[in-house]
C-alpha cells in the first residue's frame, strides 16, 4: 500500500462535476456509477483512507477501466485518473499476484533475444494453429482456447522482426540522422509499418539509425501494475537513449502508446516514486522523442513533396485518433494534413472515442469488455463509408481489425505511414 497520498489527493481534488462521465468508456459500455472515473476516484479516496479493501469485488472493479485518458482530458481540474488506477493496480498484483500468462509475457518483454526465439518459432508454426486472413490483417485461432476463441482476429508475425531486418545504419545521403523506436507490435508483427518508413525517411534524405538494443517501452506492463518490468525497461532504455541522443535529430515513433509511455509515463512514473533524477532524465530525453508524423510534418518537406505528385487515390480513409496521440500528446491534425494530400478523408462520427484497446488484462481476462467497447467502433467506421480505417498505433491495429472482423465490416486497417509510403511510391 504505498501510494496512499497520491489517491487521497486525487479524491479530494474531484470536484463531483461528472462531465467525465459521458465520456468514459466503461462507463459507456456499463453504465454505474461505479464503474465511472468519478466512482473510481471515490473508492481510491475510501482505499487511501482505510476504509476500502482491495478484495476481489475491488479488483475487478479497478480492473475495468480501459485508461484511455477520455476522463482526464474533459475534468476541470484535470484529474489522472488513469494514472492513479495505474497504480492501484501495482498494488492489486502485489496482492493476489499476475497472472502467469501475464508474467512469461512481461518476462519475454524485458529479454529481447528470447523474444525473438519465440516470435521465430511462432512464425513457423504459425500455419499449425492459426488460418492466415491476409486481407483481414491477421490470423484466426484454429481452436477454441480458453482466452484465444476461434473467432478473434489476431495480428499475424513477421518472418524477420524490423530490428534484425535492417543495418544498425542507413545512409541516405543526406546531412540528416534520426533514429527509430519502432515497438513490438511493429516490430514482430505489423512489419509494414517500419519498411514504410524506412521508405520514407529515404525518399526524404534523412539517414536512419536503428537501435537495436532499443526495449520494449513498457507501456503492457504499466498498465497491468508489474512496476518492477517498468522500473528495469525504462532504465535500461534512458540509459541506452542517452548514449546516442546527441548523434541524432529525434527519435521518431511510429506508435502512440510507445511515445506516449517514453515522453509521458516514464517520467510520472519515476516522480511518483520520488526517484526524481530518473525522473529528470526521462524529461531531458523527451525534446527529442516524437510520433512519426508529428515530427515529419513539422520537420521536413514531406507535405509539399505530398502534394508534387498530385495523385487522389480512389481509396477514401476515416481517421481514428488513439488515446494516447490525442489526448495525451495533441496529435491529431498532423496525420490528416499529411494523408489528406493524396486521399480524401472521410471522418467518422466521433474518431475521439476509444477503440477498446484497454490493455494485457481488457485484451485477455476482461476481453468481453473490449468488444462491448469495439462494437461502436466498427459500427461507426462502417458508417463513414471509407475503404480504409487509419490510425498511429498498433494496440488500435489489433483491437480494431478484430472489431470489424466480429461485426462484420469490410475495411482495412492502414498505420499512416503505411499510406504515405504508398503514396511516395507512384510515379
Ligand atoms: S481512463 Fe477511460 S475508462 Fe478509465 S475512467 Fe477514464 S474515461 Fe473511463
Ligand atoms: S470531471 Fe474531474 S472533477 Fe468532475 S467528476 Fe470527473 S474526475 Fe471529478
Amino acid at each position: 500500500m504505498s501510494n496512499k497520498f497520491n489517491f487521497m489527493a486525487t479524491s479530494d481534488e474531484c470536484i463531483k462535476c461528472g462531465k467525465c462521465i459521458p465520456v468514459c468508456t466503461i462507463h459507456q459500455v456499463n453504465a454505474d456509477e461505479v464503474t465511472s472515473p468519478r466512482g473510481f476516484i471515490d473508492l481510491l479516496g475510501a482505499y487511501g483512507r482505510d476504509e476500502l479493501e482491495l478484495d476481489k469485488q475491488a479488483k475487478d472493479i479497478f480492473e475495468s477501466c480501459f485508461l484511455c485518458t477520455a476522463c482526464t482530458d474533459v475534468c476541470p481540474n484535470s484529474l489522472p485518473t488513469d494514472m492513479v488506477i495505474e497504480e492501484v493496480r501495482a498494488d492489486i498484483a502485489q496482492k493476489y499476484g499476475i497472472a502467469w500468462f501475464k508474467r512469461a509475457f512481461f518476462t519475454l518483454l524485458r529479454h529481447r533475444w528470447l523474444m525473438d526465439i519465440m516470435m521465430k518459432l511462432g512464425w513457423v508454426f504459425k500455419t499449425c494453429g492459426f488460418k492466415q486472413e491476409p486481407k483481414k490483417g491477421g490470423m484466426l485461432p484454429r481452436f477454441n482456447l480458453p482466452i484465444l476463441k476461434a473467432d478473434r482476429l489476431l495480428p499475424s508475425l513477421g518472418k524477420t522482426s524490423f530490428l534484425n531486418k535492417y543495418p544498425k545504419e542507413i545512409k541516405n545521403g543526406g546531412t540528416r540522422r534520426v533514429a527509430i523506436f519502432i515497438g513490438c507490435l511493429a516490430n514482430y508483427n505489423y512489419t509494414g509499418i517500419g519498411d514504410s518508413l524506412v521508405e520514407v525517411l529515404k525518399e526524404l534524405n534523412i539517414d536512419i539509425f536503428i537501435p537495436k538494443k532499443q526495449k520494449c517501452c513498457a507501456a503492457p506492463a504499466y498498465f497491468t501494475g508489474d512496476f518492477y518490468t517498468v522500473e528495469t525497461l525504462s532504465k535500461q532504455n534512458i540509459e541506452y537513449f542517452e548514449s546516442f541522443i546527441d548523434d541524432v535529430e529525434a527519435i521518431i515513433i511510429p506508435e502512440a502508446t510507445c511515445s506516449a509511455m517514453i515522453k509521458h509515463d516514464w517520467e510520472v512514473f519515476f516522480r511518483n516514486r520520488g526517484m526524481d533524477d530518473w525522473a529528470d532524465r526521462a524529461k531531458e530525453l523527451n525534446k527529442k522523442i516524437f510520433m512519426v508524423t508529428e515530427w515529419l510534418y513539422k520537420n521536413t518537406e514531406l507535405k509539399e513533396l505530398l502534394d508534387s505528385k498530385g495523385i487522389n487515390f480512389e481509396e477514401s480513409i476515416t481517421y481514428h485518433d488513439a488515446c494516447h496521440a490525442k489526448k495525451v500528446q495533441g496529435i491529431e491534425k498532423e496525420p490528416r494534413e499529411l494523408l489528406k494530400s493524396n486521399f480524401t478523408i472521410k471522418e467518422m462520427s466521433d474518431p475521439n472515442r476509444c477503440c477498446g484497446f484497454g490493455g494485457v488484462t481488457m485484451q485477455t481476462e476482461k476481453f468481453h469488455l473490449a468488444q462491448a467497447a469495439g462494437q461502436p467502433k466498427a459500427a461507426m467506421i462502417k458508417e463513414s463509408g471509407a475503404d480504409i480505417v487509419a490510425a498511429e498505433c498498433s494496440a488500435c491495429r489489433m483491437q480494431i481489425s478484430n472489431s470489424l472482423h466480429q461485426n462484420d465490416v469490410d475495411v482495412e486497417f492502414k498505420n499512416p505511414i503505411e499510406l504515405i509510403a504508398k503514396a511516395l511510391k507512384e510515379k
